[in-house]
């Protein structure tokens, strides 16, 4: 049983690591950005709900969003562990997730905190732009979500370091550096790749 949670502002890297360590430590990445997208091209009641918000760049409302992780963290695949990539994002999320794990009688082992300077932020979301053709990657709706993360989701990270959970990884350089990088923290916990 391993509880990871992956957090950094947009662009950090958090989806490309969190494909690789579910990978690597057999749990599932529990993306809330990817549901909601998913949710999206489907047309769901859930995805018209949300499409609004993600195309402006703001937050889904907590309520939308706790109530998807409640169902998805119901679910048996994650009775091995989970990583959650892109929640909580804010302190009711956090407070959600804490009874969420309390009623599965399970718990964070640790917080990743991934970092990387602003100009290497905007120029990865202009790649992504190009690439997947984000409808939230324009370059106004980005200083946004830029501006929602300082506000609303940094301040988790203190949150989180006063349980002494918070490890720190430099996001930058070579895809697979960052993940050795993510391994070694782990490793330092006692989190191993067959836990
Ligand atoms: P990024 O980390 O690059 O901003 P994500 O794919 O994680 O991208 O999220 C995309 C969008 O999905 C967010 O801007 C937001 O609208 C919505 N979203 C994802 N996770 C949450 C969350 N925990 N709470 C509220 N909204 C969320």
């Amino acid at each position: 049983m391993i509880g990871i949670l992956l957090i950094g502002p947009p662009g950090a890297g958090k989806g490309t690591q969190a494909a690789l360590l579910a990978i690597r430590y057999s749990i599932p990445a529990i993306s809330t950005g990817d549901i909601f997208r998913k949710n999206v091209a489907d047309e769901t009641p859930l995805g018209v709900e949300a499409k609004g918000y993600m195309d402006r760049g703001e937050y889904v409302p907590d309520s939308l969003t706790n109530a998807l992780v409640k169902d998805r963290l119901s679910q048996s695949d994650v009775l091995n562990g989970f990583l959650l990539d892109g929640y909580p994002r804010t302190l009711d999320q956090v407070e959600k997730l804490d009874e969420f794990l309390a009623q599965s009688g399970t718990k964070l082992d640790v917080v990743v905190q991934l970092t990387a300077d602003r100009e290497e932020l905007v120029s990865r979301l202009a790649n992504r732009a190009e690439q997947q053709g984000r409808t939230d990657d324009t370059p106004e709706v980005i200083r946004k979500r830029q501006t929602i993360y300082e506000q609303q989701t940094a301040p988790l990270i203190d949150v989180y370091a006063s349980r002494s959970l918070v490890a720190k990884v430099d996001g930058l350089g070579e895809v697979n550096v960052v993940t050795a990088r993510i391994s070694e923290v782990l490793n330092a916990r006692g989190l191993s790749e067959d836990a």
